[in-house]
């Protein structure tokens, strides 16, 4: 596959194909080809955030009173979440370079910023909860615990492929692994992050999760355009056996974040392990649907409502007089936005 070049005298500004395509690298958001990326651009920015602002002083406090295992379930799923994040800051960084449309490669640029400031969430969390020394062990338990490894191998293969030997074929099959790697796969920790919340527990680090839900959303919606896109630039690609493969991925992926989910959340008060397994089909069945294919399960619904970004209404009502922090005064695009439910 051919890497988009820096600039080409002979292309127009406004691309014609995703990948494998021609532009002059330039970017005039008012010549672009797929319009909605301009409207994402602004809602990503107006998103944006920085850990450090969230004062820890509060969840300091909480940390050492919480139960034995609720402690070591957040330090494993932060080391989970640091783990994918990691993995996705550099997969962008790959698409990045193939995409042949000056608005998409935009986008994603900011994308991996976002994945940046994610990873330096935990980082910031950690070492203002666990000695450093413990901080330095969350970040390698991916390389020891046999059921993480085996849920971020899923998604890597997938990557590593891509990157190894970059062709439509393998770039599609990474689209699906990134769909369910921002839009499956964060959703045992944040039911375990959210469920702290309603216990008034570990708040600011909720808050935390709670945005980098809100900017999962987006990248979520930004892939699965990506994803219909490229069925559209390459119709060869949009066929039965890749349908298969789809669903088939899906449906592994489920497997791997209940397992994940039954292995970290089992005993957490509060938790409904079964009501989960339902819960993360219903999710599954959203992300077909936002790749323009027919849901996969039957008889499943949004049984954990309470699983979603803190709106700015309730942050600012209760959470920032709680820490006294500064009222957020970046997000102004993102009430227009219709993403955050998906
Ligand atoms: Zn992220
Ligand atoms: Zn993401």
């Amino acid at each position: 596959m051919k890497k988009q070049e820096i600039f080409n005298i002979f292309a127009q500004n406004k691309s014609n194909r995703i990948i494998e395509g021609e532009s002059s690298g330039i970017l005039n958001w008012d010549d672009i080809r797929l319009p909605q990326m301009y409207k994402l651009y602004r809602v990503l920015i107006g998103n944006h955030w920085i850990p450090s602002e969230i004062p820890m002083n509060v969840d300091k406090s909480d940390f050492p009173m919480l139960p034995t295992n609720t402690q070591n379930t957040f330090k494993r799923i932060i080391g989970l979440l640091a783990v994918l994040d990691s993995m996705q800051t550099m997969f962008v960084g790959d698409v990045r370079e193939y995409l042949t449309d000056s608005s998409l490669e935009a986008v994603a640029a900011i994308i991996g910023q976002q994945e940046v400031i994610h990873n330096q969430s935990y980082s910031y969390v950690l070492s203002s909860l666990v000695s450093y020394t413990e901080q330095l062990e969350i970040f390698e338990y991916w390389k020891n615990d046999p059921i993480l490894l085996k849920r971020n191998l899923f998604i890597r293969d997938a990557y590593q492929a891509f990157r190894e030997s970059p062709s439509p074929e393998t770039f599609f099959k990474a689209l699906v692994a990134d769909m369910v790697l921002e839009g499956i796969f964060f959703y045992a920790a944040f039911a375990f992050f959210y469920n702290l919340a309603r216990d008034q527990k570990m708040l600011a680090t909720s808050q935390m999760i709670s945005y980098i839900q809100r900017d999962e959303n987006q990248h979520c919606y930004f892939f699965a355009e990506l994803y219909k896109q490229l069925l559209i630039d390459f119709p060869q690609l949009n066929i039965e056996q890749n349908k298969t493969f789809v669903y088939n991925f899906m449906d592994e992926a489920v497997r791997h974040e209940t397992e994940w989910a039954e292995y970290v959340l089992d005993g957490i008060e509060g938790i409904d392990l079964d009501e989960f397994r339902g819960y993360i089909r219903h999710i599954a069945n959203n992300r077909l649907r936002l790749m323009g294919l027919p849901a996969a399960y039957e008889g499943v619904s949004n049984s954990m409502p309470w699983i979603r970004p803190f709106s700015d209404e309730a942050l600012n009502d209760t959470l920032t007089d709680q820490f006294e922090a500064k009222p957020r005064t970046y997000t102004k695009a993102s009430q227009d936005n219709d993403w955050d439910d998906l």
